[in-house]
């Protein structure tokens, strides 16, 4: 968190702190629009809160396909003021704080930074252990075993900031445990496709590697338009104009980025996660 806002004191809460709240204000700014900013905007103003939300980038949900973007920030836009693409600066402003992004400002009760969660290595004392560490206190470990150099010693779960989400922690809870077991170790278990649900309404996923990391002379795109299908109407209960964009690659079949309007397209989606690892 900038050290500026520590200023604020209570008044500015995480994504840690905002579940210890007993109850909830009338105005909350959201900064930080990643996967959790954006599903937390969208809970809260749907819970009756006035909300604006602040990103410095022209991002929502870690989206890189531009069309799903496109699709999905009107729908986030119904219920969240957004302020996308710059920096948000917060100033006092009488009993409010005053936060300002793109396209103007906003004045908040609260304000909840959702940036920046880090590993929380604290009080491990790696530093006790002869691995070199970078600058934020972090080892070097091996993606495939999750071993810290040749230590008995693993980092599984957010603990290692490779892929903070609850089914990467759990796959690599399973990968860490047949490492350390006395038949284990070799190079390591082969890693399931990545998969990510933000779970907004509508749900966004991207199964596979982001679109920015694909060669794009290798791939070609399809899109489905969602907004003319029965289906998603009734299921988001709006019209909804939802696309997802399946990408054929001359070494298999990705679909990697959707909003979507409900868990039936998922499954389609986690077997893909299965047949394309
Ligand atoms: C607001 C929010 C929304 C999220 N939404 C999603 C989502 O929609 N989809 C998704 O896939 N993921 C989501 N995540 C991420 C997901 O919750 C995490 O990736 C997942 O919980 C990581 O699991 P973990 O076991 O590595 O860590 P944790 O669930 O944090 O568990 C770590 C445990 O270790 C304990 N611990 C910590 N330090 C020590 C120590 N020194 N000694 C002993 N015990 C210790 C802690 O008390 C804790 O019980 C979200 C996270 C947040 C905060």
């Amino acid at each position: 968190m900038p050290g500026p806002w520590r200023a604020f004191g209570d008044r500015i809460l995480t994504t840690d702190t905002l579940f210890e709240q007993t109850d909830l204000p009338r105005r909350i700014a959201v900064i930080g629009m990643g996967a959790i900013g954006a599903e937390i905007a969208q809970a809260l103003a749907r819970l009756g809160l006035e909300v604006a939300g602040s990103d410095a980038v022209e991002g929502l949900s870690g989206i890189d396909d531009p069309q799903v973007l496109a699709a999905f920030r009107p729908l986030i836009g119904a219920d969240v003021a957004l302020h996308l693409g710059a920096q948000a600066e917060l100033a006092a402003a009488g009993d409010a704080i005053r936060v300002t992004g793109a396209d103007g400002s906003f004045d908040a009760d609260v304000v909840l930074a959702a940036i920046g969660r880090k590993p929380n290595l604290d009080g491990l004392m790696l530093d006790t252990l002869g691995v070199p560490l970078d600058d934020k206190g972090m080892p070097d470990i091996d993606p495939a075993t999750l071993r810290l150099g040749d230590l008995p010693v693993f980092l599984a779960g957010d603990a290692n900031g490779h892929r903070p989400l609850l089914h990467e922690a759990a796959d690599e809870g399973h990968i860490a445990e047949r490492m350390a077991a006395p038949d284990g170790g070799g190079a390591g278990l082969c890693r399931r496709t990545p998969l990510s649900i933000a779970v907004a309404s509508p749900q966004v996923a991207r199964v596979g590697p982001p679109l920015s990391a694909l060669d794009h002379a290798a791939i070609v795109t399809g899109t489905v338009d969602f907004s003319k299908q029965a289906r998603a109407h009734g299921a988001v209960g709006r019209g909804c104009p939802c696309v997802s964009t399946p990408i054929a690659t001359t070494g298999g079949f990705w679909p990697p980025n959707c909003a979507c309007p409900r868990p039936n397209i998922w499954r389609t989606c986690w077997l893909s996660r299965w047949t394309s690892a």
